[in-house]
């Protein structure tokens, strides 16, 4: 194959300037670039031409020795594409002779990269996540239709050139004294036209699909923890890479715990009698029955810990503890013999209410001395 004179495919004079060079590459480069062109061979070879052309162009040494020698004075000099055609067009190629000129071109309308990171909300039991858990969860999902191979296009035909911005996804539209630049109205950005569309994806190259992913849940999550599972969100664009899925955990709320970080709560009811007189009480914690011993005097609110019976945090540090909040309870549908004996109970504390009831008694004072101040 012999190849074409590199001021002939960049269509510009032998005196070109460099300025000029890099505007007739960057125009080309645009049209032919392989996002805008996919499985098009002809504008891959008219990509790779004018990539090979402007990179020795705008070299003022392989400039010179192209004009002295012609091809042969630089053939296998101008990287990545050397002997033309074959070789795979890999896209870290891209990183261009004229530093970012890719992002000024495909920068603004054009959606491209890659996919959405998406959200997923789990619910687990206090249980699962305290030990963790292995669980299953179905997802919809966006990904590349099989029928077309994501172009959009029916198959059998390919996407092209936009007519109406020519490929460049944007249009200068007069106002006034301004002109100002837009979205292309007719592909929306996209840069390709598809007048045969796929009728799988309607043309869009993805479809809804649910797809079930397996979940591990580390022990000792809790509720807004977010497992990422990387490459599991929205495809990527032009085979960019996919999102990643990011499962957020909520934890149920448990009949008998409350979650404090890596403690538990757990309230203890305590009838009068084991309140007052002490005594044993079974407690729960996630590994079993424990037996809490109940000090006489035990007042409602007063919390006993279980060191070492709460969560492994998930990110490490020690076990938490399991906090037993005592709630003294009183008793209620008594039978006339059982009010007696509180009477008789009541009667008795008479002679030094304030031994027995030292929190009644500091609140009684509190009373006097407020109305004693305001003068009552
Ligand atoms: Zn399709
Ligand atoms: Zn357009």
């Amino acid at each position: 194959m012999s190849k074409r004179d590199y001021y002939e495919v960049l269509g510009v004079g032998k005196n070109a300037s460099d300025t000029e060079i890099k505007k007739a590459y960057r125009k080309l480069a645009q049209k032919y670039h392989p996002d805008r062109n996919p499985d098009d061979e002809e504008a891959l070879e008219k990509f790779r031409e004018a990539k090979e052309a402007a990179e020795v162009l705008s070299d003022s040494q392989k400039r010179a020795a192209y004009d002295q020698f012609g091809h042969a004075g630089v053939d296998g000099s101008a990287g990545g594409f050397g002997g033309g055609g074959g070789g795979g067009f890999g896209g870290a190629d891209f990183s261009d002779i004229f530093g970012d000129m890719f992002g000024d071109i495909f920068g603004g309308g054009r959606r491209r990269g890659r996919g959405a990171d998406l959200r997923y909300n789990l619910e687990i039991s206090l249980e699962d996540a305290v030990q963790g858990t292995e669980t299953e969860i179905r997802i919809p999902t966006l990904v590349e239709c099989e029928s077309c191979n994501g172009s959009g296009a029916k198959p059998g035909s390919t996407p092209k050139t936009c007519g109406t911005c020519r490929g460049i996804g944007q249009v200068r539209m007069q106002q006034g004294f301004f002109s100002i630049q837009q979205t292309c109205p007719t592909c929306q950005g996209s840069g390709q036209q598809i007048d045969d569309p796929c009728g799988q994806c309607r043309g869009s190259g993805r479809t809804e699909e649910e797809k079930t992913l397996s979940v591990k849940v580390p022990a000792g999550v809790d509720t807004g923890d977010r497992i990422r599972l990387s490459g599991e969100g929205e495809p990527g664009e032009s085979g960019a890479p996919a999102g990643d899925l990011y499962v957020e955990v909520r934890v149920k709320p448990h009949p008998i715990f409350e979650r404090d970080g890596a403690n538990l709560i757990c309230d203890v009811p305590l009838d009068i009698a084991t309140a007052a007189l002490g005594g044993e009480v079974d407690v729960p914690t996630l590994d079993g029955r424990v037996k809490l011993k109940i000090p006489a005097g035990t007042q409602s609110e007063r919390v006993f810990r279980l060191r070492g019976k709460g969560v492994k945090p998930v990110r490490g540090g020690a076990k938490g503890d399991v906090l037993c909040r005592a709630r003294v309870e009183t008793p209620v549908n008594l039978t006339n013999r059982q009010k007696e004996i509180l009477e008789e109970l009541q009667a008795s504390f008479e002679d030094d209410t304030r031994k027995h009831s030292p929190r009644q008694n500091s609140w009684l004072d509190g009373v006097k001395k407020f109305f004693e101040d305001i003068g009552l």
